[in-house]
């Protein structure tokens, strides 16, 4: 067993109503510069839609993320060879027309124009070349199912479950879903890098690209699957979400989560098993791949584990953490939080409780009582559709762990109702989802009332240690041919061999 670390996020889509102020901070914060007007590190999609970029989804056509081949683990672009073939020629790359012309308006004109009987207006403007533009796509364009069908149609996901399921499918429900770069456990844009620039912090997890080493090849673009690597057009440069690092290192949640209006964000250290990380990707039955993922996270609270992570210098707050993480409860214990696209196989960091409310209020616009369980889980079952549509993003097909998280999170709903109208609650109705009473309320205070110290447990105690990771470079791959660029097949290889003192003594690794 070889005991990490690494900060991971939960939202809980149930409540988030697509204000996209996470996508207005992170922007303000992060990108508000020449050479990235088109990148959003957060965006928040309506789904059912095509998503930023456009059709990011389909992996046929970008060739993101890993696949298996004979058992093993390679990007889904090729093999390094076929990757170097197509540096200067990469099919995968999305065009800024997949993203957006970002565009400004002509605002001189109000001001500048000279005298006349019509009222000037400001014309859009590109804001990469300057010239006018023609607005017809945004980073948003589909929002709350604009355009729709003709949008929602396009979506990979839907595509896969037929035309039939569209339709009735969009009668059901939408609903948004807000993203960020993952910080995968097995981050196919860090094997993409022909460079060695994008590297994985041992500390955190954080992916991050190293600006010096950079030299704009953009593999790392093509090669996530998310699309959540960004080139700057002015310095030539990849950039990407840095999960608010600076931020973090001082026990301060990332920006787009201490922004988030419905307060659905949570941020919390999880322990994982290292070594199982290349096997649990290899899975072969894609829809595994979610057990598999569950099956390298570690007890916090096991002795054992506590043992390893301590001999691996995991600083003691980082533990302490880990059982208190909001992030472990929610994807461990209550398993209410599922990964997005786990067939993409790079395991990533990001999970989403699926949302409920839906089918509270297609329930109740039938005349039933929508929070009554027995009505609920019913209600789970008829409409299969969108949980297929849901099984599609977060299981890679299989319902079942979608179905059963929503139970719980209709039975939470069913108990808790009848705790707050001071009725004796039903004790069958947490059993029937393999949860008792105790867990049940447990689940409601992390998921209906938590604070901000309860939703955000972020150790600080590394805080010293931060600065020396930044000069330590870390390379992160899974063996074969989706090898790091430097040609190693370890987890975590040591650019210079080296790591500073006291600093997870037993993950050193030098490169074979
Ligand atoms: S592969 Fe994962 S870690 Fe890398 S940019 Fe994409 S989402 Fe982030
Ligand atoms: S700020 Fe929160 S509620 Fe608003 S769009 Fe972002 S994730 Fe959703």
């Amino acid at each position: 067993m070889r005991v990490m670390a690494q900060l991971a996020m939960v939202m809980n889509l149930d409540k988030c109503i697509g204000c996209h102020t996470c996508s207005v901070t992170c922007k303000q914060t992060w990108t508000n510069r020449g050479g990235v007007e088109y990148a959003w590190f957060n965006n928040v999609e309506t789904k059912p839609g095509q998503g930023y970029p456009r059709r990011y989804e389909d992996q046929g056509r970008w060739r993101g993320g890993w696949t298996l081949r004979h058992g093993r683990l390679v990007p889904a672009a090729g093999g390094r060879v076929r990757r170097l073939l197509s540096l200067f020629a990469n099919p995968g790359m999305p065009h800024l027309d997949d993203y957006y012309q970002p565009w400004t308006y002509d605002y001189r004109t109000l001001t500048d124009a000279p005298l006349g009987d019509d009222t000037p207006v400001a014309r859009p403007v590109s804001a990469v070349t300057g010239a006018p533009a023609e607005v017809t796509w945004g980073p948003n364009w589909e929002d709350s199912l604009g355009g729709a069908p003709e949008h929602a149609a396009a979506d990979p996901v839907v595509q896969r479950l037929g035309r039939e399921v569209r339709f009735e499918y969009e009668q059901a429900f939408m609903f948004y879903l807000p993203r960020i770069c993952e910080h995968c456990l097995n981050p196919s844009c860090v094997a993409s890098c022909p460079s060695g620039a994008m590297y994985k912090r041992s500390e955190d997890g954080i992916v991050l690209v190293d600006q010096d080493r950079c030299r704009g090849w953009r593999m790392c673009v093509s090669g996530c699957p998310y699309k959540k690597v960004y080139f700057n057009h002015k310095t030539g440069k990849a950039e990407k979400c840095t999960f608010c690092y600076p931020r973090l290192e001082v026990g301060q949640p990332t920006v787009c989560a201490e922004t988030c209006v419905g307060r659905l964000r949570y941020i919390g250290v999880l322990l994982y098993d290292a070594d199982r990380v290349g096997e649990a990707a290899s899975t072969k039955d894609e829809q595994r791949l979610y057990q598999a993922q569950l099956g390298v996270f570690l007890d916090p609270h096991d002795p054992a584990v506590v043992r390893e992570a301590q001999r691996a210098g995991i600083p003691h707050d980082w533990i302490t953490a880990a059982r208190r993480s909001p992030v472990h409860e929610l994807i461990c214990r209550h398993r209410v939080a599922l990964p997005l696209h786990p067939e993409y196989r790079t395991m990533p960091m990001v999970w989403y409780v699926p949302p409920l409310s839906p089918v509270v209020d297609a329930l109740a616009g039938t005349g039933f009582d929508g929070e009554d369980s027995g009505n609920l889980f019913g209600a789970i079952d008829t409409l299969r559709i969108p949980l297929d549509y849901l099984a599609g993003l977060f299981t890679a097909g299989d319902p079942e762990p979608v179905r059963m998280a929503l139970r719980r999170l209709a039975a939470m709903r069913s108990h808790m109702r009848a705790v707050n109208l001071g009725e004796p609650p039903d004790p069958a109705g947490p059993a029937r989802v393999g949860m008792d009473a105790g867990s049940v309320e447990a689940m409601y205070r992390l998921l209906a009332v938590a604070k901000y110290e309860d939703r955000y447990v972020i150790p600080t105690a590394a805080v010293g240690d931060a600065h020396d990771l930044e000069g330590i470079a870390t390379t992160c791959a899974v063996g074969g041919d989706g090898g790091a660029a430097d040609g190693s097949t370890d987890l975590f290889v040591w650019r210079d061999g080296e790591r500073p003192a006291g600093l997870f003594p037993t993950l050193r690794r030098e490169a074979p």
